[in-house]
């Protein structure tokens, strides 16, 4: 089978004191582990974190990228330059991003292919709002999302995708499990149709509200590869005990 990913995505959160949480993940991590564990932190700390994680078990990501190599982009960062930092993964197209940015899947799909240039593994995300899901929609707004923002070419090892409920980012609530499985094996189905053989490797992770007391039952469902876990990341104790589903 795929070797599962549990990755954390920090969000607008840590400071240089978020170290000794790192190193508390790191420490408990070198204990052989049935997972790949990642940590996406604010880019102001990937340097930091990546002097202290070496060539450790856990590997960084960044959060969003530029299309663009370099230029005139006040604010902006590159996939060169989050890959210089220590990166070997970036997050794309989150809904925080997509909702506060205005990202399209368009857009989305321009930042893989500067990931893919600088080397990155593109962390595509995607998801339904609760609007969308009432309406009937969940299935065809996720695979839409897919299909505009992953670009020709993606293998598992150039691309991981994350299904993240907007609904159930933050909120404590999750779909039902027969509602992942549902998601989960429609995307599998649409990787495969696109990509062959290769679809069948790619990672679909499930992130919204994912914690230790429920990712053992949400890691157990059928084309469910990992989890990107955002507020439970923060804290070794959390991100470890989620790792721990594997
Ligand atoms: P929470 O785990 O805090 O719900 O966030 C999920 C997420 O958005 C990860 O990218």
């Amino acid at each position: 089978g795929v070797r599962p990913l549990v990755a954390g995505n920090w969000k607008m959160n840590g400071l240089r004191g978020s170290e000794r949480e790192f190193e508390a993940m790191l420490e408990r991590a070198r204990a052989d582990r049935g997972a790949d564990l990642m940590i996406c932190p604010p880019a102001t700390l990937l340097m930091r974190l990546s002097a202290i994680a070496g060539n450790g078990p856990i590997a960084l990501g960044g959060q969003d990228c530029h299309a663009e190599v370099s230029g005139a982009h006040t604010g902006d960062l590159s996939a060169e330059m989050l890959a210089d930092a220590g990166a070997t993964a970036v997050i794309l197209g989150h809904s925080e991003r997509r909702q506060d940015h205005g990202e399209t899947s368009a857009q989305v799909a321009a930042k893989v292919e500067a990931a893919w240039r600088a080397g990155l593994t593109a962390i595509v995300c995607v998801g339904e709002t609760e609007a969308e899901r009432d309406e009937g929609r969940a299935v065809e707004v996720v695979l839409g999302q897919l299909q505009g923002s992953v670009p020709e070419g993606a293998t598992h090892e150039t691309l991981v995708v994350a299904y993240e409920p907007v609904w159930a980012i933050g909120t404590g609530r999750t779909p039902t499990a027969e509602d992942v499985r549902e998601m989960h094996s429609r995307q599998r189905e649409g990787l495969k149709a696109r990509f062959g053989k290769a679809g069948e490797a790619i990672r679909i992770l499930y992130g919204g509200s994912v914690k230790p007391a429920n990712a053992a039952e949400l890691m157990a469902i059928a084309n469910v590869d990992g989890a990107l876990v955002g507020g439970a990341s923060l804290k070794a104790d959390d991100f470890m005990g989620i790792a721990a589903a594997y």
